[in-house]
């Protein structure tokens, strides 16, 4: 396996990898950072926790540090949780430059979102959705010279209700140079990404892990199947479990919406709410 400076990275990125404990590229690294290096566009399809974040963060890092301007590069990711990350992988990657990274996601103050794009932050990471809004509601922000335009789960960005999706990608394509370095990552690959493919991309290297599982061997994943009707009591008697035997540890539990929904039974704040009671915490 390759180190990081054989892929063309910078000493000081590599030192601030170092620091975080990023010492060996992951395959989706060492195959997709020395193209996009040279300057191609690129389509990656990785699984989930292989290190495709960083795969894009650190070259266009590298490339930033040679001539630093706002606003660099965008973004666009299909949910605010990922944009948060993206973000944080781009601002600690990015401590030595100073970088400066704008979110732009629904549920927070449009002025202020405004405010801060209009202060040339190096890094937009944003939901397409609120971005098209700015862009129809201001014209306070260029990103007509914009070098990179990075899609983070292409193929999700493609499921969220594809003719409000389309339309704010055409909204936001249309303020972005035609001359720009275009990445697209995914986990899956499917007919949705095949159709992002005619995305204004020129001869972009396409690389696909070859590994048939889309999460890392380290994983241990099962699934426990149960009557709608106790869900709830199997999940809190899991995480009992978990927390008597393993004090120490963090659980997270994921589910399908961030809002409350009457209909829905199984989404964050109800969940949340539920597990605190049920297990007596504050
Ligand atoms: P991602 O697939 O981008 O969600 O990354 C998953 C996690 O792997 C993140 O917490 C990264 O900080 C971490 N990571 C990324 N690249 C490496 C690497 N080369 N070695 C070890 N950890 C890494």
């Amino acid at each position: 396996m390759a180190d990081f400076s054989e892929l063309g990275l910078s000493d000081w990125l590599i030192k601030q990898c170092h620091q975080l404990g990023i010492t060996k590229p992951t395959p989706v690294q060492e195959n997709c950072m020395p193209p996009i290096l040279e300057g191609r566009d690129c389509m990656g399809c990785a699984k989930t926790g292989s290190g495709k974040t960083a795969a894009f963060v650190l070259p266009v890092l590298q490339k930033l540090s040679e001539d630093p301007y706002g606003i660099y590069c965008l973004v666009l990711t299909p949910t605010r949780e990922l944009a948060y990350q993206i973000a944080e992988q781009f601002r600690v990657l990015g401590k030595p430059l100073g970088l400066k990274d704008c979110i732009v996601v629904g549920g927070m103050d449009m002025v202020a979102q405004a405010l801060e794009l209009s202060d040339k932050p190096h890094v937009v990471v944003a939901t397409p959705g609120r971005l098209a809004d700015h862009i129809r509601s201001s014209n306070t922000f260029s990103m007509s010279k914009i070098q990179f335009l990075i899609m983070d789960e292409a193929d999700r960005l493609l499921e969220q209700g594809c003719t409000d999706f389309t339309k704010d990608l055409e909204v936001i394509l249309g303020i972005l140079p035609a001359k720009r370095q275009t990445l697209l990552f995914s986990a899956t690959l499917t007919d949705t990404l095949q159709e992002l493919k005619g995305i204004a991309m020129n001869r972009p290297y396409f690389w696909e892990s070859t590994s048939e599982t889309r999460t890392v061997e380290e994983l241990d994943q099962r699934f426990i199947l149960t009557a709608e009707r106790v869900k709830d009591a199997y999940l809190v008697h899991l995480i009992q479990t978990f927390t008597d035997e393993h004090d120490d540890w963090s659980i997270i539990v994921f589910t399908n919406t961030c809002k409350y929904d009457a209909r829905s039974d199984s989404q964050a704040h109800r969940c949340a709410e539920f597990l605190m009671e049920a297990l007596q915490l504050q």
